[in-house]
């Protein structure tokens, strides 16, 4: 018996992009398959992309995937020149919908099954339905390449799955168990091999609005007596602060509160549905109706069909949707497609010359990219901007930053920096490695990941691409 073996293809030293093989008796899953951010930061920027015309070339041969037989598209196999074989891998769990962990499935063979839970599905498909195709987040269907005029869509093998709902593939029993992030449906495993149990945490957080969900998948996975552990770690160096959602509400709340005549700006993840309320509450208990964009219409449209989310629709009497200036038919905020004109269309459809008439009676959730909107708003000096997502923590991010405070001294706006993160704090973490015991830890989704030494003696300093026997 050879037993289970694991290979880190992404994720190694780095926040986001996990790609991990886990192989045993015959069947091979890959446990995520993201796009690692900084990796394809390395080489790589707004102008400068990998070239679709050239397949996945670029994507190899600058290390943003790893050249593994048998796993990617034909289409894009033969456009780089090499030959396609059929899958050799059984299966993808997706753990959630953060991009640096679905997106390059996009370049997945289209008869590899994708396991993922039902509000990751929704949540992609809103994703999907909210921008242009794009050649690196076609995770739900892809158009077969070259493309030509009316070259049909093909729609992957997507299986939806339960939190405690085991399933299988192949040999091997997985169990999905719901855990607590800043997006809905994200979820942790267990996987039951030859060698005993591998649990992947996916991200988790214990600080964060649903912890009991964690806590029962970290209960759980206690009790299968874990061989091995794979662990994110992405605030493994940061220090302890004092965090929650409802200490968001209630800073924010007081903010918007003591500014009554003031126009507010929130920036935040829009796929982060806890925020989302939040700000959503904020706005309402203030007399204000939260103003989103266009796009962010194909969340809601999606995710309040989930009455576990308790999201409001885009025609909620408390929403008010932004809708762009048109200038000679096109908007002059960017390009809209398909159903942004139903959109734009609807009576709470307001535009920045309607809101900026009685700006403290509208929260804008406006993010760094909706900024354009001020030059028509014109807010006035003292108007807020609630910064609610994580500072900057690599040079791109501080450059943007900069950008932005570029635009509040423009605009003569004050700063507030508001947040609770999506990502477990070290004591946690520690807590969490410590309590499972497993018999290796391989941390991932981090860039730290020699802190775990702290927890454990049995940590495994991962090797990319180096194949591990359990
Ligand atoms: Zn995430």
């Amino acid at each position: 018996m050879s037993g289970c073996k694991l290979t880190f293809y992404g994720g190694v030293n780095e926040v986001g992009g996990n790609k991990i093989l886990l192989e045993d008796a015959g069947a091979r899953i890959f446990l995520d398959f993201g796009r690692g951010f900084s990796r394809r930061a390395k080489f790589f920027e707004e102008y400068l992309k990998p070239r679709s015309a050239n397949g996945l070339v670029d994507f190899i041969e600058m290390g943003l995937i790893p050249e593994v037989e048998g796993i990617y598209r034909e289409d894009l196999m033969e456009m780089a020149g090499k030959k396609a074989g059929a899958p050799t891998v059984d299966a993808v769990l997706v753990s959630h919908a953060h991009a640096d962990h679905v997106d390059y499935i996009s370049f997945l063979h289209r008869d590899i099954p994708v396991y993922m839970g039902s509000t990751c599905h929704s949540i992609l498909k809103a994703i999907q339905e909210r921008a242009p195709r794009d050649f690196e987040r076609e995770v739900l269907d892809f158009v077969p390449r070259p493309s030509k005029r009316g070259t049909r869509h093909v729609e992957r093998k997507i299986e939806t799955f339960r939190s405690g709902k085991k399933f299988k593939v192949g040999s091997l029993e997985i169990k999905p168990i719901h855990v607590d992030h800043s997006i809905p449906g994200a979820y942790g495993f267990i996987i039951y091999t030859s060698s005993g149990a591998v649990v992947y945490t996916g991200d988790i957080r214990l600080h964060g609005t649903k912890p009991e969900m964690t806590r029962e998948f970290v209960d759980e996975a206690k009790a299968s007596k874990p061989v091995a552990l794979i662990c994110e770690g992405t605030r493994l160096i940061d220090l302890p602060v004092l965090e929650s959602e409802p200490l968001v509400y209630r800073h924010s709340n007081a903010l918007v509160a003591g500014h009554p005549n003031a126009p507010v700006f929130a920036d935040f993840n829009f796929k982060d549905m806890d925020r989302l309320r939040t700000f959503y509450r904020v706005a309402k208990e203030n007399g204000r109706k939260l103003v989103v964009k266009l796009k962010d219409c194909y969340y809601l449209k999606q995710l309040s069909k989930d009455p576990n989310l308790g999201i409001p629709n885009y025609d909620d009497k408390d929403i008010v949707i932004y809708k762009p200036k048109q200038v000679s038919g096109t908007y002059a905020d960017g390009d809209y497609y398909g159903e942004d004109a139903n959109f734009a269309a609807l009576p709470n459809a307001k535009t920045a010359a309607e809101i900026s008439k009685n700006p403290s009676r509208f929260l804008c959730a406006f993010g760094y990219f909706g900024f354009a909107a001020l030059i028509d708003m014109k807010p006035p000096p003292g108007s807020l901007y609630i910064h609610s997502a994580s500072e900057p923590y690599n040079e791109e991010m501080t450059l943007s930053q900069d950008r932005v405070n570029n635009w509040l001294d423009k605009f003569s706006m004050e700063r507030h920096q508001i947040h609770c993160s999506g990502h477990a704090k070290s004591p946690d973490l520690f807590h969490v490695v410590k309590e499972m015991d497993a018999g290796m830890l391989f941390p991932v989704h981090t860039q730290h990941p020699e802190m775990y030494v702290k927890a454990t003696r049995k940590m495994v300093v991962i090797e990319e691409s180096k194949t591990y026997s359990l």
